[in-house]
């Protein structure tokens, strides 16, 4: 009885405390459009009291270019305090989404970002978190702007981006010191992943072999790949794990280059470590691939 009494006084305790009280019912559900702005958001929340982060499309979804919203995918959002978007004009929904809940808080990933332009149609390309170093600034900007908008945990969020960012950087150092000596610097990629990651290894996308999933190329786009192929004299190909490698394929039977796989992060685990993980993967492959 005595202990019953006890429990009870506890807990009318922790409820008239302001900060416990409110922090337990006022639970923030933030939402990512996909994987990698997901990986990233994971990091900066990490171990915040009340968070959750919830990813918008399947863990196989991949890059979200022409994607189409679901109305489950709707009603996560209704239920979202924030939305955490990589931008870059990589969410093409996010006019609908902002119309259609005004209410809704945006995070954008990619703020200040300097943006390349494709060479093949004069676009800019929206992957840029396959840059370490952009991703690290996509990681300070979630950091920054959830501070902002939860400024109770801002702290939280700062340390954990800062933390998450030097992983980052010793990543990049890794990376650098191993792709500097390579022999070869030439690329041939599956789609417009790649030259965010290209400029920062100095490396040279010469030939992109389908711009985005779901196009397979035609007759005449393979034949022409074949004689750029050809003409580079490029010895390797990366296709990439999301995709159908059936054109990769043929062009590397016609052209006798070699295949391999790399990974834009697009898809994955739901681990905060996979960008790192992945990313290392990828430094194998290149070291392999080119040397
Ligand atoms: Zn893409």
């Amino acid at each position: 009885m005595a202990v019953r009494g006890g429990m009870v006084w506890l807990l009318v305790g922790l409820l008239a405390v302001p900060g416990l009280a409110s922090a337990t019912p006022s639970r923030l559900t933030i939402v990512t459009s996909f994987y990698p702005v997901y990986l990233a958001t994971l990091n900066v929340a990490r171990g915040v009291p009340g968070v959750s982060v919830v990813n918008l499309t399947g863990p196989q979804t991949g890059c979200l270019h022409d994607y189409q919203l679901t109305p489950s995918d709707l009603k996560k959002l209704e239920q979202a305090s924030l939305f955490v978007v990589n931008g870059a004009g990589m969410e093409s929904f996010l006019d609908k989404v902002i119309k259609r809940l005004p209410g809704l808080k945006i995070v954008e990933a990619s703020r200040g970002i300097p943006l390349l332009k494709n060479a093949s149609d004069g676009e800019e390309n929206p992957h840029v978190w396959v840059s370490i170093t952009n991703a690290i600034q996509q990681v300070r900007n979630i950091g920054e702007q959830l501070a902002g908008l939860d400024p109770t945990h801002a702290k939280q969020y700062r340390a954990n981006a800062g933390r998450y960012v030097r992983k980052l950087e010793a990543l990049r150092q890794k990376m650098h010191q191993a792709l500097a000596g390579l022999r070869h610097r030439e690329m041939v990629t599956f789609h417009e992943a790649f030259p965010y990651f290209a400029k920062e290894f100095n490396l040279r996308v010469v030939a992109v072999i389908e711009r985005e999933p779901g196009s397979e190329p035609s007759a005449r786009d393979l034949a022409q790949t074949i004689e750029l192929v050809k003409r580079t004299k490029s010895k390797v190909l990366f296709t990439e794990p999301q995709y159908s490698a059936k054109a990769a394929a043929v062009i590397a039977r016609e052209t006798k280059a070699r295949l391999y796989t790399l990974d834009p992060v697009v898809t994955g685990p739901a681990d905060p470590d996979a960008y790192l993980h992945i990313m290392e993967q990828n430094l194998k492959t290149l070291q392999e691939a080119l040397r």
